[in-house]
């Protein structure tokens, strides 16, 4: 298969296509390196989770460029992720020896718990992320003592197979990392039927997701979903209005809108409503796209030309603001803002591109309720300078992670994953480690 540069349609790479025979082998080399991999020290496993993350600090240069040209986003981006990919590793390489059982009191002896690995771990990972993405699944697999096959979308396969040769070279040994190349309908389809693997880590369409959670079913697997996302961007009148609008922008433009917390609905209360538009459009002319390998590029194109013409499907009539993207070759759109009811499908479907839907409202009840009224729940915004009001409006919404005054949804420390259709189970943090592993009890008689 060919892999092509979005910014330009060049293809720059060419790989086979692992199939059904060369899947079962990686998961028969994952099984096989299982039971050493389990029995490495606590000590030891930290230390080549640690000197992963290291060879990934040594090497940010070009695993940020892979990511970039594979991609398409902005090499500034690019930077940033490979930056939290290496954090990442350092966190769960701090998390080995401190995810731990307890005793609990009980009658006739002692009990105690054991966090035991799965086993053979199958994580599917989508396009928008794929080098970030890897490792918030592998870092917590790998510290608990599972075996990993790892499924990068077949549109952006380069970055996670170089971060398979690092972890080699870190030490890691080898069957302990392999990551597939194919189509998800081939390798990930043959995860999750997979009777050797114990759990699928994915992210991706909340379409697929119920797919793999049916075919989970049938060999009780464990599941994780990451899914879509339809966040709000609640904006009330009391606001720093010039704060929000300059931050609106990079909350749904950031990854030219292919992010699953995009805040791709701003709700914005009707008194401050065309003073925040015009505020809006501003900063929203004010985003710079173009070529993802100059430094202050911004926004870079779509992943690809599918991908373009389902976006542009979200676009009829005028638009409140449409901004500039190069002419030629490449899959580019620009930043566009329409007004919308939350019952367009703009503010329903997840567009998954440069389009925010403007939507008023009223007072905070209705605020609340708008912003719930979407089968989704990943991520979100709060913007107000009433403190009570920010922590109120917090608990009411049903959404997973929520900032305020800020549009920030992923940290290395902090718990991430969705309410409702945006999925289960958690990455990042300690939390994630609970994915990962099984609750053993045993009691001893005394
Ligand atoms: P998918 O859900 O199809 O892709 C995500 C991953 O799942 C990819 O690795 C894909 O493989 C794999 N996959 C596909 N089919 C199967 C299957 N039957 N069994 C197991 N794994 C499978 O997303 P798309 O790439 O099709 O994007 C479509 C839409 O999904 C986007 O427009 C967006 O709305 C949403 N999306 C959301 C993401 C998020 O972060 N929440 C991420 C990506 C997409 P392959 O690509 O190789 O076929």
């Amino acid at each position: 298969m060919q892999v092509v540069n979005p910014a330009t349609e060049e293809p720059i790479a060419e790989l086979e296509q692992a199939g059904v025979e060369e899947t079962d082998a990686a998961v028969a080399r994952a099984k096989a390196a299982f039971p050493a991999w389990r029995a490495v020290t606590p000590s030891d496993r930290a230390r080549l989770l640690r000197r992963l993350a290291t060879l990934v600090e040594e090497n940010g240069e070009e695993l940020a460029q892979i990511e970039t040209r594979n991609v398409g986003k902005p090499i500034s981006d690019s930077r940033g992720e490979v930056g939290m990919v290496a954090d990442v590793f350092h966190f769960y390489a701090g998390a080995v020896d401190k995810h731990h059982g307890e005793t609990i009191p009980v009658a006739g002896g002692v009990d105690m718990t054991f966090r035991e690995p799965l086993g053979v771990v199958g994580l599917i990972v989508p396009w928008n992320f794929p080098l970030n993405i890897s490792s918030w699944k592998l870092g917590p697999a790998l510290a608990c003592g599972n075996t990993v096959v790892l499924k990068p979308a077949e549109l952006t396969p380069l970055s996670a197979m170089r971060l398979a040769e690092l972890a080699l070279e870190a030490g890691i040994p080898e069957g302990v990392v392999n990551v597939v190349v194919g189509k998800g309908s081939i390798v990930g389809q043959r995860f999750v039927e997979h009777p050797d693997v114990a759990k699928i880590g994915f992210t991706g369409s909340t379409e697929v997701g119920r797919m793999v959670m049916e075919g989970a079913a049938a060999t009780i697997k464990r599941v994780t979903l990451e899914l879509g996302g339809k966040s709000a961007n609640v904006i009330f009148a009391d606001a720093d209005l010039e704060a929000a609008a300059a931050a609106a922008p990079y909350a749904v433009f950031g990854n030219a809108g292919q992010d699953c917390c995009a805040r791709s609905r701003i709700l914005v209360e009707r008194s401050a409503y065309d003073r925040f538009l015009d505020l809006l459009v501003e900063a929203t002319r004010d985003v710079k796209v173009g070529d993802p390998e100059d430094d202050s590029t911004e926004m870079g194109p779509l992943i690809s030309a599918e991908q373009r013409e389902k976006v542009e499907s979200f676009v009829d009539g005028e638009p409140l603001f449409r901004g500039d993207a190069p002419d030629g070759k490449g899959f580019w759109f620009p930043c566009t803002l329409v007004e919308a009811s939350n019952d367009d499908r703009v503010a329903r479907d997840e567009v998954f591109g440069p389009v925010a839907a403007v939507i008023p409202f009223a007072d905070e009840g209705e605020a609340i309720r708008l912003a719930n009224d979407t089968p989704y729940g990943l991520s979100g915004s709060i913007w107000t300078e009433n403190g009570a009001r920010a922590l109120r409006v917090a608990r009411a919404i049903d959404t997973g992670v929520l900032s305020i005054n800020a549009n920030s949804s992923v940290r290395v420390q902090t718990p991430f994953g969705g309410f409702k259709q945006s999925g289960f189970g958690r990455e990042l943090g300690m939390h994630a480690l609970a994915g990962y592993s099984e609750i053993k009890n045993v009691f001893v008689a005394t």
